[in-house]
This record gives C-alpha cells, sequence and structure tokens, in this order.
C-alpha cells in the first residue's frame, strides 16, 4: 500500500485547524497527513477528535514533534527534550498515529561517537517509559539533511539497531542533500532501501521534498520541480519492490506536491504495465 499526504494543514486550506487539514487533505484524493507541534501542542480532546475523523475520512496519521530537540546536550537539554518527545507520543497514540518522528540532537564540541552514545542512552529511557505508559505508537528517527546535525543514513540506521521498538524516518530530500545529490537512478534509492533491510520493517515512513544543497548538505527546502531529486525513480523501485510506504510532503508547496507524488506514482505505474 502507498499511501501520500501532507505534512501539517494543506497551505489552500482555508480553516486553519487539523480536522479541517485532515477533511480537505480527503478532498484532494490523499490518504495520510503528518500532524506537526512546530507551532505548540495540540489538546488531549482534539488529538481525541482527530482519532474519530481520520478514521471516517480514510486518512492515516503521523505526528511530528517540536524540531528543537538535543538528546545529545546537557541535562537540561536532555530533560526538556524528552519532556517533549514524551508529550508528542502521548498525543500521537490519543490520535491512533502509527509514527511520531523526532530529530534526534547536534554534535556541537563532541566527537560522533560520544554523540551516538548519548543519544541511544537517552532514547532508551524514552522507549522504556513509553513501554510502561502503554503508547502503541512507533518513535520515528528522521534522517536529517545538514552534516553538522546529527543523523546520517547510516547513523539513524544505528540507533534503530541499537534501541529497540525505533524505527527510520527516511527523509529521502535529506539523504540527497547530505550526499551532494547522490540519488540519481533507481538502483540509488534502492540502495537506501537495502540499506535499512537488516531492520526487516514491514512499512516505510518517507519524507519527500526537493532541496537545495551544498558541500555541507542541506541548505533549504524547495518544490519537487525546483530541484534535482528524481522523485519518479522513487516511484518506480517502490513499486517494483511492492513496498509499503507512507510519504509525507514536506515540500514548501504542501499539498501541491503531495498531489505532484501522487500523479509521479501513478506515471510510473503505468509505465510498468
Ligand atoms: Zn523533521
Amino acid at each position: 500500500m502507498i499511501r501520500i499526504g501532507p505534512a501539517g494543514i494543506p497551505l489552500s486550506c482555508k480553516e486553519r485547524t487539523n480536522i479541517d487539514g485532515i477533511i480537505y487533505t480527503r478532498c484532494l484524493g490523499l490518504s495520510a497527513m503528518e500532524i506537526r507541534f512546530a507551532r505548540g501542542f495540540i489538546s488531549e480532546e482534539e488529538a481525541k477528535e482527530i482519532k474519530k475523523i481520520a478514521r471516517k475520512s480514510g486518512i492515516e496519521i503521523y505526528v511530528h514533534a517540536p524540531y528543537y530537540i538535543n538528546l545529545a546536550g546537557d541535562k537540561r537539554n536532555v530533560e526538556m527534550s524528552r519532556e517533549k518527545i514524551m508529550k508528542s507520543l502521548k498525543l500521537a497514540h490519543l490520535m491512533g498515529a502509527r509514527v511520531m518522528t523526532t530529530h534526534l540532537g547536534f554534535y556541537g564540541n563532541l566527537s560522533k561517537k560520544e554523540t551516538m552514545r548519548r543519544i541511544v542512552k537517552n532514547l532508551r529511557k524514552i522507549r522504556n517509559e513509553t513501554k510502561k505508559n502503554g503508547i502503541e505508537t512507533w518513535i520515528g528517527v528522521e534522517t536529517m539533511g545538514k552534516k553538522e546535525v546529527f543523523g546520517s543514513l547510516d547513523e539513524i540506521i544505528e540507533v534503530c539497531k541499537r534501541v529497540r521498538g525505533v524505527v527510520p524516518t527516511l527523509d529521502i530530500g535529506h539523504i540527497h542533500a547530505r550526499c551532494n545529490g547522490c540519488l540519481k537512478e533507481k538502483e540509488d534509492f534502492q540502495r537506501v532501501f537495502d540499506a535499512v533491510a537488516d531492520l526487516n520493517l514491514d512499512h516505510y515512513l518517507i519524507h519527500l521534498t526537493g532541496v537545495k544543497y551544498d558541500k555541507n548538505g542541506e541548505i533549504y527546502h524547495v518544490p519537487i520541480k525546483k530541484g534535482d531529486l528524481p522523485v519518479i525513480k522513487l516511484m518506480e523501485c517502490i513499486l517494483e519492490n511492492d513496498y509499503d510506504v507512507t510519504i509525507i510532503s514536506e515540500s514548501p508547496i504542501v499539498e501541491h506536491d503531495a498531489v505532484y507524488a501522487q500523479i509521479l506514482l501513478d506515471r510510473a505505474m503505468e509505465m510498468m504495465k
């Protein structure tokens, strides 16, 4: 199954609430939506309401934690990050969300190894807490586009191997930016899926956007057509393997590129017939 949807309330949705965003997303013929806490949390009542409306609308819900997270920082940083992640997870659970995506942190002055050690240790604590609280939503850890930020594909895979109950959120634009535009052919996308094969995933959460980058990785997100990411090749790779995926559009023209991704998927399907 392939689901596609917007990150956040679609820009062209006049009513700026999550509920209207879900209904609007359905009207666009899409089937997933990511609820973002970038501008603050929602209430538990709203979370429960979202679950009801999403089920009725056939929209699968995903969640993104607030952006500023640092599980490798000092005590205060880690505690604040832990609180944000736990709150996001509780709300995600109430919404019936499948995955709650979070960033992990920064190297700062630390070595890559020490950053990894701290992140794994702190993430394990969070994972144990979710278990105790009966939270069913998975923790998704995102591949990051800037080289100065923790979250290369290899690092994310290592975290998923060392902390059970954690899955990768494959931000394809970020992976592309971090490897200086290495995703060109279907085989390049295949290498990404092959890299995570050891994790035995039965579903892949993908973030998609066009991206501008330089030697330091990501600079900023751009519409798919303004970047050099060959999304049609990604679609061919997904179809050929019959992967179960959800694609969340994080493009600046959010829902337009979600619909565009849907068109590219249909085009790839036609070409395979
Ligand atoms: Zn993110």
